[in-house]
């Protein structure tokens, strides 16, 4: 056999174990006859690859009752619970650190200050911190991967930082640099994108395979889901929703343009229209007082007119971007996440109401715009990347790998 043919026949090998994996995911408790039939593979393959699996401790055997009576059946699960993973957010001038297992249980946690500071020093603070949160909390369990996100662009089947906000990482090919000195696998990407994955695998989205979230914070952002993974291009990322121009005479944005979404709606943007408003003598029960995103929503909800004139005229404008991504994806779900959503009793009627009118009447029907489950938990996205790598097969064959 030539070199060619050997790296061929491993692939397949791969490829056909991360199916059955898949598949015991997806489906289990699943039977072997069954994981044969769905993947058409023979039963001698999948007793083989059920083996390695159940040897490695990734699935295990459930016995039961025939529903023909009889022998007892045995149908396989996959197990979660015994893998570890850190999500790190690598956010705007603070570190969030948390040990997950496979399943989605939180472990512990950590927030950490994280100044900006030269790449290099910046580089060997995050590896201080992972290595010292690593040892604290993941001695003892079986750590599999590191995951990395981040606001901004990254390419993340390079591993590489494109852009990120606050930090001077362009073009650092942080997923090789961590993984080298972490001896890990380390997968990176947009924290927003990562949400719209955990959304689909553990959350809001799970019972669909088109969904779209938008996330409403500092910026706007979207993650975009078809066919179960997340939409991208070349592996880099897409759906800056935040910069849909809207506005030709608006603010100036961070990007360089004026007048995009995230300058309109954004919290940061809704703060600073309130104060405004307060300033030229409008009448509010906000006045006064200090002026947050909760308080605005709650004002809106007692209906206090310039609250509500401000959450009203941002739902418009999100519903009026989101018409644009239901007109050219045709989800099944819109997920919206972010303190907006503290006021869902107004936001979520007009930004429907926008879908409706603005989007293609086939796309809309029956469209529900929900609330994302993962409002609080800043590195999920971190963990969907890492079950991602899992169900792919990229890091089921690094677990499966005999130790050196
Ligand atoms: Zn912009």
């Amino acid at each position: 056999m030539t070199r060619g043919q050997i790296a061929n026949v491993d692939l397949v090998k791969q490829v056909n174990c991360s199916a059955v994996y898949r598949l015991i995911d997806s489906r289990g408790p699943i039977s072997r006859v069954r994981i044969a039939e769905l993947s058409h593979l023979a039963p001698a393959s999948v007793t083989k690859i059920t083996r390695t699996l159940l040897e490695q401790g990734l699935i295990r055997e459930l016995e039961h009752q025939a529903s023909t009576g009889g022998r007892r059946a045995i149908s396989l699960t996959t197990v979660t619970q015994d893998f570890y993973l850190v999500s790190a957010k690598l956010g705007r001038e603070e570190l969030l650190l948390t040990l997950y297992d496979l399943s989605g249980k939180a472990h512990g946690r950590q927030r950490l200050p994280f100044p900006r500071r030269e790449q290099d020093i910046l580089l060997a603070a995050l590896h201080r911190h992972l290595a010292d949160f690593i040892q604290r909390h993941g001695s003892g369990r079986r750590l599999v991967a590191v995951a990395v996100i981040m606001p901004g662009l990254t390419d993340a089947q390079a591993g590489r930082v494109i852009h990120h906000p606050s930090y001077p990482l362009a073009g650092v090919p942080l997923a090789h640099a961590l993984g080298q000195a972490l001896s890990l696998p380390v997968f990176i990407g947009n924290d927003i994108r990562a949400q719209a994955l955990a959304e689909h695998y553990y959350g809001a989205s799970k019972d669909s395979l088109d969904s779209v979230l938008v996330s409403v914070h500092h910026g706007v952002g979207a993650g975009i889901i078809t066919e179960g993974r997340i939409f991208k291009s070349q592996g880099r990322d897409v759906a800056e929703i935040g910069h849909i121009h809207m506005d030709p005479l608006g603010d100036r944005c961070d990007c360089g343009n004026v007048g995009c979404l995230e300058t309109m709606v954004a919290d940061a943007a809704l703060l600073r229209q309130a104060s405004h408003m307060l300033a030229q003598g409008y009448r509010s029960c906000l006045a006064g007082q200090t002026l947050s995103m909760q308080a605005l929503c709650r004002a809106a909800l007692a209906e206090d007119r310039l609250a509500l004139t401000i959450v009203r005229r941002a739902a418009e404008r999100l519903g009026q971007a989101l018409a644009i991504v239901v007109n050219l994806f045709n989800p099944q779900r819109v997920l919206l996440s972010g303190a907006l959503c503290e006021a869902e009793d107004i936001v979520f009627p007009i930004i429907n109401q926008a879908i409706i009118h603005q989007s293609l009447p086939g796309f809309h029907q029956g469209l529900p715009i929900i609330r994302a489950r993962f409002q609080d938990d800043q590195t999920i996205g971190g963990l969907a990347l890492v079950k991602r790598a899992l169900l792919e097969g990229e890091l089921l064959q690094r677990i499966m790998e005999p130790k050196p």
